[in-house]
């Protein structure tokens, strides 16, 4: 048997980090077992679904590198495969047209809101002796009034609905679209799913879905629920606890592999392991090891991740991820050796493509701004002996590398009896704008002579105006 598993997300929004992580088990579960990963598009609510969301949600898969083995299929372009399975159950007695209107639905269900009782479709229409001539009807299935409906699920076992819960609920809606649990049988069924997986928001649609499989005489596939993803407070997870969609996190500087690592380990577990390459988490992924309780979303956990991905990949993959975001800030940059090393020095110490790029405008621009507390600290008449003593000894024709200016400021030390932060301090901030830098020899064989030589002079000049 070849495995068959789909994604099938509405296109109403943005991809979330729940819908990720449901992709992510799916992809992973296809790959492990050499199946094939389905993209189907649930767009048959007309007035929600937009052509905007398609597309940012099938960028977000690409991005994190989940590619698809068929489709994207739309919903909306597969009307006349539905109405050939409605047609079948009312051909057999199993469906019928229903001609109350949105109004007596309405009235009906306030009426039973307000005995405190959940409202469910009495079958008014399901033995009709007349059908009203041209009025509009939508189309129900029709359910069993007793007995049970079990439903199999591969992470938490069988699961009984009572039927008296289920009403004769709507297949087709009055404009001729599906609703989605019909669609979603009839897909999964066309397109030889074998395997759903799910978030448990759906757990509630699956005697549902069970009854229509059991009306079309298809097999039902194998279905395993994921446990809700909840922020720390133990909430649904939503805005209030950050950002939510997989393009937040891409803009915010992420990397997919930070993403996909986190996610996956959010209700799947493999020991204690923590780190997992993609080709590992394809190895080791099984349906077995996702738990059934809920995962707790961990932002400072994914960021740590991220940390380590920025660390850990080579540096000039890093380097051509922040090449836009530098341009973004309207610098000049290009892929070199000089902006490799800005990269292996900067990102020791960050979490994001964004904190690279942030925390360094001084590698891209002479224009550099001191920073207020920095330059009455720092950018006094004290440093003025120092800062001349490097000029002096820049001029040297010494190998501007980190042992050649090592050897420069230990010079001066050794001249000034000075201590090296004294020295490191001033020229930090005369070359940086500010006291935090990578180490100083680093920065200045980063800048280049010509420009370490012009930004101290710019500090000798303002110290000397401004004192
Ligand atoms: N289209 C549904 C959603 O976006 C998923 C349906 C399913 O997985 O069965 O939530």
């Amino acid at each position: 048997m070849i495995i068959r598993t789909r994604f099938a997300p509405s296109p109403t929004g943005s991809l979330h980090i729940g819908g990720a992580r449901t992709a992510i088990f799916n992809w992973l579960f296809t790959r492990h077992n050499d199946g094939k990963f389905i993209l189907r598009i649930e767009d048959t609510d007309r007035a929600r679904s937009t052509e905007e969301s398609i597309e940012e949600i099938l960028d977000a898969l690409s991005w994190l590198g989940l590619d698809w083995d068929e489709g994207p299929y739309r919903q909306s372009e597969r009307i006349p495969i539905y109405e050939r399975h409605v047609q079948k159950l009312l051909n057999e007695g199993k469906a019928y047209k229903c001609y109350c209107t949105p109004e007596q639905i309405e009235a009906k269900r306030k009426e039973a809101q307000k005995q405190g009782k959940i409202y469910r479709y009495e079958g008014t229409c399901r033995n009709l002796k007349s059908e009203p001539e041209g009025a509009p009807y939508a189309i129900r299935i029709m359910t069993p009034d007793e007995g049970q409906i079990e439903v199999e699920d591969k992470t938490r076992g069988k699961i009984t609905f009572d039927a008296k819960e289920i009403d004769d609920f709507v297949i087709q809606k009055t404009d001729g679209f599906p609703t989605y649990n019909f669609a979603v049988v009839v897909d999964d069924a066309e397109m030889e799913i074998t395997h759903i997986i799910r978030g448990d928001d759906h757990l509630a649609n699956s005697p549902k879905q069970v009854l229509i499989y059991q009306a079309l005489s298809y097999e039902i596939p194998q279905i395993a629920h994921v446990s809700t993803i909840l922020g720390s407070d133990k909430s649904k997870l939503s805005k209030r606890h950050g950002a939510t969609s997989v393009v937040a996190y891409r803009e915010s500087g992420y990397l997919p592999e930070a993403l996909i690592n986190y996610l996956a380990r959010l209700g799947w577990s493999y020991g204690d392991q923590e780190l997992f390459s993609k080709e590992e988490l394809i190895d080791k992924f099984t349906l077995e090891n996702v738990g059934k309780s809920p995962a707790i979303f961990n932002p400072e956990k994914l960021l740590w991740l991220n940390g380590w991905y920025i660390r850990n990949k080579p540096a000039s993959e890093i380097a051509e991820l922040v090449i836009p975001l530098i341009k973004n800030k309207g610098f000049q940059v290009e892929l070199d050796s000089k902006l490799i090393k800005i990269v292996e020095n900067l990102r020791e110490r960050v979490k994001t493509l964004s904190d690279i790029v942030n925390s360094a405008d001084y590698f891209f621009t002479d224009e550099i701004k001191y920073d207020d507390k920095a330059k009455n600290r720092f950018l006094t008449s004290e440093s003025l002996p120092i800062f001349e003593k490097l000029i002096q000894k820049l001029s040297k024709p010494d190998e501007f590398t980190v042992e050649g200016l090592q050897v420069i400021f230990q010079e001066i030390i050794d001249e000034s009896g000075l201590k090296l932060v004294n020295i490191a301090q001033p020229t930090r901030v005369a070359l940086t704008g500010g006291t935090v830098s990578p180490g100083i020899f680093e920065v200045m064989e980063i800048l280049g002579k010509d420009t370490v030589t012009k930004r101290i002079n710019n500090a000798i000049y303002y110290i000397k105006s401004n004192n």
